[in-house]
């Protein structure tokens, strides 16, 4: 559904961003992108919703194709139009506005009156609080609800396409956990996500697939499973602290019951 031929992104003159990243997102699949610091992986979900020159940055070679067309030199609207919709980091909803006026917004970018009745339907079942709290401003909810709301928000043009930029930053482990099942529901329901995460552990088990972003360039790439496993995934990304060991083992408790028949026990190491 996607991929990347070569893309090199470039800010100004002289910092690049990202060098040659080829990487593909099937039409069923959740893509993970990993990496620590100034990796990439933001730069990334930028050239792919063509937002680049919002931040001084231009694609410098490569292209980038959705649906079998060439869309590194469109609009960001026209990009939203064919399906690729971004949440970008920080949980960004207009804080003053209603939960149900920050959907509404979101429903400018859907191709039909039918695809946004649709979305508002599907947001009711994927996000019930959200119904509960629909005349409150945004500015006012938890974290962890601004979040699906953002989410919320991108999934009312109805895309083909979401791209995540780490829903899971500042978020307590139970929401990370809840974040973590609610991709997993869009994906169920016919939706491809590229999730851009520092927080592997999480990331791993939503994906099928894994790309890990070093200094911009695929470092490695693979079936989410088999990165999980390898030893340099584990050491620079799954290794961590005592808590995120803890998150590690309670994510992987509840990952046995949405992906029974895959080998977990390689994930501990
Ligand atoms: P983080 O997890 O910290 O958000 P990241 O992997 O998303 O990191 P990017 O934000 O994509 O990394 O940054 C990649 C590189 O591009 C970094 O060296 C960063 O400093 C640089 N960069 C990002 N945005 C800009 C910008 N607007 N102007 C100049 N350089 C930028």
């Amino acid at each position: 559904m996607l991929s990347t031929r070569g893309l090199s992104v470039r800010y100004g003159r002289s910092v690049h961003a990202l060098s040659d990243v080829d990487l593909e997102v099937q039409a069923d699949g959740v893509l993970a992108v990993l990496g620590g610091n100034g990796a990439g992986k933001s730069t990334l979900l930028r050239a792919v919703s063509g937002t680049l020159p919002l931040h001084r940055g231009a694609v410098s070679a490569g292209e980038i194709e959705f649906d079998g067309t060439r869309i590194d030199k469109l609009d960001p609207a026209l990009i939203v139009r064919a399906g690729v919709v971004a949440v970008p980091e920080g949980r960004q909803v207009f804080a003053r506005m209603t939960v149900e006026e920050n959907l509404r917004a979101g429903g400018l970018g859907a191709r039909s009156a039918e695809v946004r009745t649709a979305a508002r339907e599907r947001i009711r079942t994927l996000f019930p609080v959200l119904d509960e709290r629909s005349g409150q401003r945004a500015g006012l909810l938890s974290g962890g609800e601004q979040q699906m709301l953002a989410i919320g928000r991108a999934l009312m043009s109805g895309p083909k396409l979401l791209l995540l930029d780490e829903p899971s930053l500042g978020l307590a482990p139970q929401m990370v956990g809840r974040i973590a099942r609610i991709i997993r529901e869009i994906h169920s329901q016919g939706t491809a996500v590229v999730l851009v995460e520092q927080n592997a552990t999480m990331a791993l088990q939503v994906a099928d697939h894994a790309v890990v972003l070093e200094v911009g360039r695929v470092a490695l790439s693979g079936p989410a499973a088999e990165l999980a496993a390898s030893d340099d995934v584990q050491r620079l990304y799954l290794g961590g602290h005592a808590e995120s060991q803890e998150q590690a083992e309670a994510e992987q408790h509840e990952a046995l019951d949405h992906r029974a028949g895959k080998t977990l026990s390689r994930w501990t190491g």
